[in-house]
């Protein structure tokens, strides 16, 4: 059976003080759920959370890391600087490193190699800009980045892979993709992988709706039988909110 999942995607957001303020609040507010929740501040901040979270069953993850092990990459982390201060999961591909900072798809497969190859979790993010949804290539355009990225893996690598399905149009502009149109895609990214891996990894790999979900609009999208839960920006940002969109799953 597939695992439940909200994650919080913090972004550029919260100093070190709003970090823990944050943090405090969520972990006294947090409702009993057998959903796994994850948090992701920015990496000057991650030491704090996660001595902070020390006890609670919240888990930290990084919105970002290099493919080198180590080197002359100024003002990158690697993954052993993660893992050493214990964070045991990575948001990787998410639009706006796509688009700001030039991650191909090429890239994300080294760095999908690298944390699979150090037994990182991956929260993988992908998703269709509105011209191509309005294009009708949405299907197409996810088809090939999952291909890209994750279809060289060995089977046995997807325990290690959370999707995130994440259609560029509703990140951050308050429009969000249908319950019906999450299922659509949702269900065609799970046939995807079964076509190429077999059912059985399909259906264990839990797939994340993201884009503007909000305590509004999560209960209907997270209804939907495949999606496994939300990655969180803006909503992640508010211990209330984030809290309902939890108690929506
Ligand atoms: C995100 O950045 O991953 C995201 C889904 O943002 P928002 O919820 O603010 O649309």
């Amino acid at each position: 059976m597939r695992t439940k999942i909200v994650a919080g995607n913090w972004k550029m957001n919260k100093n070190l003080e709003e970090t823990e303020s944050l943090l405090t609040e969520l972990a006294a507010k947090r409702p009993d759920t057998d959903a796994e929740i994850i948090v992701s501040p920015t990496f000057v901040n991650l030491a704090t959370a996660v001595r902070h979270l020390e006890s609670s069953i919240i888990q930290v993850a990084a919105q970002n890391m290099h493919f080198a092990p180590n080197g002359a990459f100024t003002g990158e982390i690697s993954v052993d600087m993660l893992k050493n201060i214990g964070v045991e999961t990575v948001i990787l591909g998410h639009s706006e490193r796509r688009s700001h900072f030039g991650e191909t798809d090429a890239i994300l497969k080294q760095k999908v190699d690298s944390a699979i190859a150090n037994n990182m979790r991956i929260i993988f993010c992908f998703g269709e800009e509105l011209e191509q949804r309005k294009s009708e290539e949405h299907f197409t355009v996810v088809e090939e980045q999952l291909k890209n990225a994750l279809f060289h893996l060995e089977a046995k690598s997807w325990e290690q892979i959370v999707l995130a399905y994440e259609p560029v149009w509703a990140i951050g502009t308050g429009e969000t993709a249908s319950p019906e149109q999450a299922q659509e895609m949702h269900a065609f990214i799970r046939k995807t992988i079964a076509g190429s891996f077999g059912d059985a990894i399909a259906n264990s790999v839990s797939i994340l709706y993201g884009g503007s979900v909000k305590p509004a609009n999560a209960s209907d999208i997270f209804s939907k039988p495949d999606v496994d839960g939300g990655l969180i920006g803006g909503a992640s940002l508010k211990a209330d909110d984030f809290v309902e969109i939890i108690k929506a799953i």
